[in-house]
């Protein structure tokens, strides 16, 4: 088994507090990897790496941190299919969903190599006689990130491209299930000229990312995870004076009308609920059938299912891989069961799927005649389970959506144009689809849900991403006339 280590400073540090976990191939259910947990006087020492490299990485020019980031860029570019590789090892996803992770964390790598157009500061000439005022955006200094298991390179890269490129030092706290990943930023950034201590990654559960909020030197934590995690991180940070954006979970609806394409809503339904074995935040998991589209639509995505190949990632035919662990697996299971006791109809039931060896596979599940108060449809499963829905209108449809707690993403599937605008003028969700099952935005544009899927007032990468790692300085300026200086400027005046 390998031992994974921190990165502190530049190089790979080994765990000292004695606590650790186990890293698994969720495919084959065996131990790969030993990570250690940071006690709090490592997490100190990595801050205090990031403290020292701050001033020189602030007083870098706009132009070398770009250039950075271009390396950093090429790099991982070129090392796409490695990083990959190491993503479906741990996770367990599919290579090409590991790939399009790559590919999306690559986005914000791209959108960080332009910082010296994004930190443009604003400038009022002449506001009274002699008085210039202007602002500029300066880092905050060492910055946090706490990210999740589902998304091992992209949600750092959503954090640290922007933090690095503004000027901060980064710590990140990785997801402890599957935390090669980070170890491989580390280096590939190290490799492109990032200077020791700009940029570390401890390991580690509950103990560190206490530590690092209530550390005084960490002046701002972005976290992506559970709502009861991203809660105690909001809560905890904001009490500690830090500024925190805290991205939560989400149960995550597509409303079919009657006059959507059917096709195209099932193959959308099928790709946005099973693809990552349904772990990812916006992951399709209610599907909201307005009028009489419920049975075709039942049907049609019950009919893809059947021919679904659920597989490891090294079998090049394999759609879907195996869940994060052998627990939550059997969390997922369970509540197929309690759909089934709670009264709903379970159409295709993903427990009946038989898998060799002892992966933590389980197949897909889609269940129908759901209502708002059973437990699958209040809770987020994170897993391979589609609900659906049937409502009588429109405005059932928007309202169930909008009575959720959640409100990461939502989509709309309609031929008519009026109905979307609707949609997506009225409903509660911070990203909306039409026709699109998975609205993620581009990395030009910053990511967010509402109400319980964020804490916070800033979204996530983007120029809100930019806006959050950066304060506002405002400078009031005033010049006397040149024509009265006393030392001679050449106007006659003076002479
Ligand atoms: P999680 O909340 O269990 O863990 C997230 C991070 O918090 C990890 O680094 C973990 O080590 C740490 N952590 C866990 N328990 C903690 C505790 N009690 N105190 C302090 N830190 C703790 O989430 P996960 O299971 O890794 O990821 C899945 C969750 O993340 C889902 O709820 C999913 O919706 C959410 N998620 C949200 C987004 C989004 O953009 N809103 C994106 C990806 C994932």
């Amino acid at each position: 088994m390998r031992a994974l280590t921190h990165w502190i400073g530049g190089r790979a540090a080994a765990g000292t507090s004695g606590r650790g976990g186990i890293v698994f191939d969720p495919a084959t259910g065996e131990e790969t990897a030993t990570v250690p947990f940071a006690s709090a006087d490592e997490v100190d020492s990595a801050v205090a790496s990031a403290a020292n490299a701050f001033p020189a990485w602030r007083a870098t020019s706009l132009s070398r941190r770009s250039e950075v980031l271009f390396r950093v860029r090429e790099l991982l570019d070129a090392r796409r299919k490695e990083l990959a590789a190491i993503i479906t090892a741990e996770h367990g996803k599919v290579p090409a969903d590991a790939l399009g992770e790559v590919a999306r964390g690559l986005e914000n790598v791209e959108f960080a190599c332009g910082i010296p157009q994004m930190l443009q500061g604003a400038y009022s000439e002449q506001v009274a006689g002699g008085v210039d005022v202007w602002s500029v955006r300066q880092p905050l200094g060492v910055v946090a990130g706490i990210t999740p298991f589902n998304f091992p390179t992209m949600v750092p890269l959503w954090m640290l491209a922007n933090a690095i490129a503004c000027g901060n030092a980064f710590v990140l706290k990785p997801s402890e299930k599957d935390p090669s990943a980070s170890l491989f930023l580390a280096e590939v950034l190290h490799e492109a000229g990032v200077p020791a201590g700009v940029f570390n990654v401890i390991h580690g559960d509950r103990v560190a990312v206490d530590r690092l909020l209530e550390h005084p030197d960490i002046s701002a934590v972005s976290f992506v995870g559970s709502t009861p995690v991203a809660r105690h991180v909001y809560e905890r940070g904001t009490a500690n004076a830090k500024r925190v954006q805290a991205l939560g979970g989400a149960k995550n609806h597509m409303v079919v009308l009657p006059d959507a394409d059917l096709g195209a809503a099932a193959d959308a339904a099928v790709s946005a609920a099973y693809g990552s074995a349904g772990e990812r935040c916006m992951a399709i998991s209610v599907v909201v059938a307005v009028g009489g589209v419920a049975d075709a639509l039942v049907d049609a995505i019950a009919g893809r299912l059947a021919t679904l190949r659920i597989g490891p990632g090294s079998d090049a035919d394999s759609e879907m891989g195996p869940l994060i662990t052998r627990e939550h697996r059997d969390r997922v299971a369970s509540y197929v069961a309690g759909a089934a006791q709670e009264g709903a109809t379970v159409v295709v039931d993903g427990r009946q799927t038989r898998f060799e060896g002892n992966g933590f596979f389980l197949g897909a599940s889609l269940i129908d005649h759901v209502q708002p108060h059973m437990a699958v449809y209040r809770d987020e499963i994170f897993g391979p389970v589609l609900t659906v829905v049937r409502v009588d209108s429109f405005d059932e449809a928007l309202a169930l959506v909008d009575a959720n707690p959640y409100g990461n993403g939502a989509a709309i599937f309609t031929r008519d144009g009026g109905a979307a605008r609707r949609f997506q003028l009225e409903v509660q969700a911070g990203m909306v689809g039409v026709n699109v099952p998975i609205p993620v935005p581009v990395a030009s544009h910053s990511f967010g849900g509402w109400k319980s899927s964020l804490f916070g007032d800033t979204h996530m990468y983007g120029p809100e991403g930019v806006r959050f790692y950066t304060h506002t300085k405002v400078i009031t300026a005033r010049w006397p006339d040149p024509a009265t200086s006393t030392i001679d400027l050449g106007f006659p005046q003076n002479r």
